[in-house]
């Protein structure tokens, strides 16, 4: 073969390539439409079925000198590229992302806004166990000028004989508290069921790590009118907590603050560990306001305040912490709650930490 016969056969190779890759967009470009509509119709946008009636035809149109197993190779991966692409727009499609509303979301918890770039700070008791305990919290709270609080009623406990919490009761002293300290309560629902009647009394619900994806529960808190404290789940993903978070806007509740409150890891030094860079993640692909909570991701008194620099640093709306007025004798998580005496080390701490790098809360 001469040279010019080669070149000729390499230019008309160079010619193909490109009229496939054009095809293929073409091809692409096509399936994209098909994702629209099964959108609007509610589809799911992979239907096997229809895979192997396009590998069928194309097996029974192939002349050769391709062997039936590479053009169902080929294909194969001319199908999965389409299908890539859409879950890409997918997830550009979701309520909670980034991509879809550029602008950070405000959570608005009576006057306080959370998510403006100065950070909101959530203290509290682990778990509400009397009006005199949460009162001696409150009070020092609101000598800070803070305005909310946290307390559980409702305590997902790892067993079953531990304090389960005060449930309504514990809800009622959270409200007296809120009128007689001016300030705005969160406390964790465990199921749809507490719902209705919890809203008279608290006034931001924390869905809890254990119920990240109780979907019930998300759909529920999805269609109420207050905001929502989601932590994330011990074993969950960034991209499970974020789907999570969409199951409550999918229901039209944009109130959303995501809390990273540490995963579950080989390491036992922190009773978490406190993934840090969830932080800008998540604030880089949602617009909802991210707290980290510096108690249950480190389950250490001693390193809280350089976790809370930390989260503070890396951008975090938020930090959360629990102070008890007697740790020891608490009726949950008695080894890590901050006395009141620590309460305003740390805080004082982090005051000074915000004035050195010019945050201003
Ligand atoms: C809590 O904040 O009271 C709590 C139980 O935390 P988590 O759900 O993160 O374990
Ligand atoms: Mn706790």
């Amino acid at each position: 073969m001469s040279h010019v016969d080669l070149d000729a056969l390499r230019a008309r190779v160079d010619e193909i390539n490109v009229e496939i890759l054009q095809l293929i967009n073409e091809r692409t470009g096509v399936i994209q439409e098909i994702g629209k509509v099964k959108e609007k119709q509610g589809v799911n946008r992979y239907d096997p079925l229809r895979e192997r009636h396009m590998l069928d035809h194309l097996k029974e149109n192939n002349a050769g000198p391709l062997p039936q197993s590479t053009v169902e190779h080929i294909f194969k991966e001319i199908f999965k590229t389409a299908l890539e692409i859409q879950v890409d727009d997918q997830k550009k499609a979701l309520l909670v992302s980034r991509k879809r509303k550029p602008e950070s979301t405000i959570v608005n918890i009576n006057g306080e806004l959370i998510g403006t770039g100065t950070p909101s700070f959530v203290f509290g008791p682990c778990s509400v166990e009397s009006y005199t305990q949460v009162a001696e919290v409150a009070a020092a709270i609101q000598s800070k000028g803070l305005k909310l609080i946290r307390g559980g009623a409702y305590k997902p406990r790892t067993s079953p004989y531990d304090f389960q919490g005060l449930g309504l009761e514990g809800l009622k002293i959270l409200k007296q508290i809120s009128k007689e300290f001016g300030l705005s309560t969160v406390s964790e629902i465990v199921t749809p069921s507490h719902l209705d009647e919890a809203l008279d009394y608290i006034d931001v619900v924390q869905i809890g790590a254990r119920n990240m994806q109780n979907f019930e529960l998300l759909k529920a808190v999805g269609s109420i009118n207050k905001p929502v404290l989601l932590k994330r789940g011990m074993a969950a993903t960034l991209d499970e907590f974020i789907h999570a978070a969409e199951y409550i806007m999918s229901q039209g509740n944009d109130q959303i603050i995501l809390c990273e409150r540490g995963i579950r890891t080989y390491e036992r030094a922190t009773r978490n560990t406190l993934d840090i860079s969830a932080v800008p993640i998540l604030k880089q692909e949602t617009h909802l306001p991210v707290f980290v909570d510096v108690t249950h991701s480190t389950g250490r008194r001693d390193i809280l305040l350089p976790a809370a620099k930390a989260a503070i640093a890396i951008g975090a709306d938020g930090v959360m912490a629990e102070v008890h007025p007697d740790p020891a004798v608490a009726l949950s998580d008695a080894a890590q709650q901050m006395n009141l005496q620590q309460f305003d080390e740390f805080y004082d701490s982090v005051q000074k930490f915000l004035k050195n790098h010019e945050i201003h809360a």
